[in-house]
């Protein structure tokens, strides 16, 4: 039987409806920016399989760390035993980090490093001995897939089923210029109507909503008014962390920084699932006593696995190397002047760009989800191109390690688009 056959035999995807999707396509190979499907066509990966694999996939330099380490020590419970690269790792995290970050506790994917950052928002007032049972978050945010990620969720398409089980939470929209005022009144209603334990956000960029972009000083004001009122402040970089919005994390361009912050996806640059959860010493330091149960009972099997240290580790060491700043800030000047080449095409709205994302929305009469999104999809695939527009968004996140073809083959594609749809 082949791939497919067996696949269809056999297995459920993620975010799939098997009733009316049409089958995966098999991939055999993948090298820096280009994916090989099994029929012999290739594709840009102009999402970087989800924003993962940003220094290119099967890059030889993670990879052969990697090796290295699997060689030595594979696995090691978490609970009682430390090693070199949990420790390693730990170090450069943090030398890279706003600098209030101080403790790095391990997960094993984005929606359970968001829980953990949940749970110690909950348990830091508990252990204090208040009880705070609201949590705060935006209007069209995505956290994740577990209950307590899903809570602060607000897509719909995703949560309609288990709303009812939810976590309290109570939104506010993203702030822009004009709504800044009315959304500072609404937090400062909930602060006082509610007892708010915690703020859970995307900084600037919330990915799923459409890549939709906003302003660091609402946020700003947001975050100050949180920390007024001793609301533990979680910064979901999962997304936005590893140099996509061209810093090395989104909260960097704030003045005022998370307590904590939940980091995935890039970390492990696309090779093994891992997670982090970091956080600042008072957080930290609400969990010491000499009650056993003050402390943060949460654990996954595969917590600080040593190959998945090692992924990020090599991860660090080429995110921080010149060659890879110097292609995000390349990528970043290509992005702006071709949204400046499309800007007045009647078509394309509201075109944004923030480091090496790019973003716009296809000014169009057609179904946004569904049809639209499916066609979009195939006009992509069609010419080799692996992009997954949300809605009528159509939007690149590659790999730091495109080239300046594979970049103009994607925005010759936007533009076919644009006259196509
Ligand atoms: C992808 C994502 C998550 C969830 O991560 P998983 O590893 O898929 O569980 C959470 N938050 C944001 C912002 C994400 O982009």
């Amino acid at each position: 039987m082949s791939i497919s056959e067996i696949d269809q035999a056999h297995i459920w995807h993620p975010l799939t409806q098997h009733k009316t999707s049409s089958a995966p396509m098999p991939i055999v190979k993948a090298e820096g920016a280009m994916l090989y499907a099994e029929d012999g066509t290739t594709y840009i990966d102009g999402i970087a399989s989800w924003y993962t694999a940003m220094y290119g996939h099967c890059n030889p330099y993670i990879i052969e760390q990697v090796t290295a380490q699997m060689k030595t020590l594979d696995q090691i419970v978490f609970t009682g035993f430390t090693h070199q690269p949990a420790t390693t790792l730990a170090q450069k995290v943090l030398d890279i980090l706003p600098e209030n970050q101080q403790k790095i506790f391990f997960n094993d994917n984005g929606s359970t490093a968001v829980e953990a950052g949940i749970k110690m928002a909950l348990q830091y007032h508990h252990n204090k001995g208040s009880k705070r049972n609201t949590l705060i978050a935006f209007e069209n945010g995505f956290h994740g897939d577990t209950f307590g990620a899903m809570s602060v969720s607000d897509l719909s398409v995703y949560n309609g089923p288990f709303e009812d089980y939810f976590l309290n939470v109570k939104r506010i929209p993203a702030p822009t210029e004009e709504n800044l005022a009315g959304v500072m009144q609404l937090l400062q209603s909930i602060i006082e109507k509610h007892a708010c334990a915690g703020f859970v956000y995307e900084p600037l960029v919330q990915g799923a909503a459409g890549m939709h972009m906003y302003d660091a000083s609402g946020l700003e004001s947001i975050l100050k008014l949180c920390k007024a009122n001793d609301i533990v402040t979680v910064a979901d970089e999962v997304m936005t962390g590893f140099g996509k919005t061209g810093k090395h994390f989104a909260s960097l361009y704030l003045e005022t920084y998370p307590d904590i912050i939940c980091l995935s996806k890039a970390l492990t640059a696309g090779l093994v699932p891992m997670s982090l959860t970091t956080c600042t010493q008072e957080i930290y330091d609400a969990f010491l006593d000499d009650t056993v149960a003050k402390g943060f009972f949460h654990a996954h099997t595969y917590s600080a696995n040593p190959i998945a240290c090692a992924a990020a580790i090599a991860g660090i060491d080429l995110l921080t190397s010149e060659d890879i700043q110097s292609q995000i800030q390349h990528i970043h000047k290509r992005h702006s002047a071709f949204a400046k080449a499309i800007k007045t095409h009647p078509k394309a709205i509201n075109i944004r760009v923030k480091g090496v994302i790019f973003a716009l929305e296809l000014h169009t009469e057609m179904e946004r989800y569904g049809s639209l999104r499916n066609a979009l999809f195939k006009h992509f695939m069609d010419r080799g191109i692996c992009l997954r527009p949300l809605g009528n968004t159509i939007y690149i996140l590659p790999p730091f390690v495109i080239t300046d073809v594979q970049l103009d083959q994607i925005y010759k594609a936007i533009k076919e688009a644009l006259e196509t749809f």
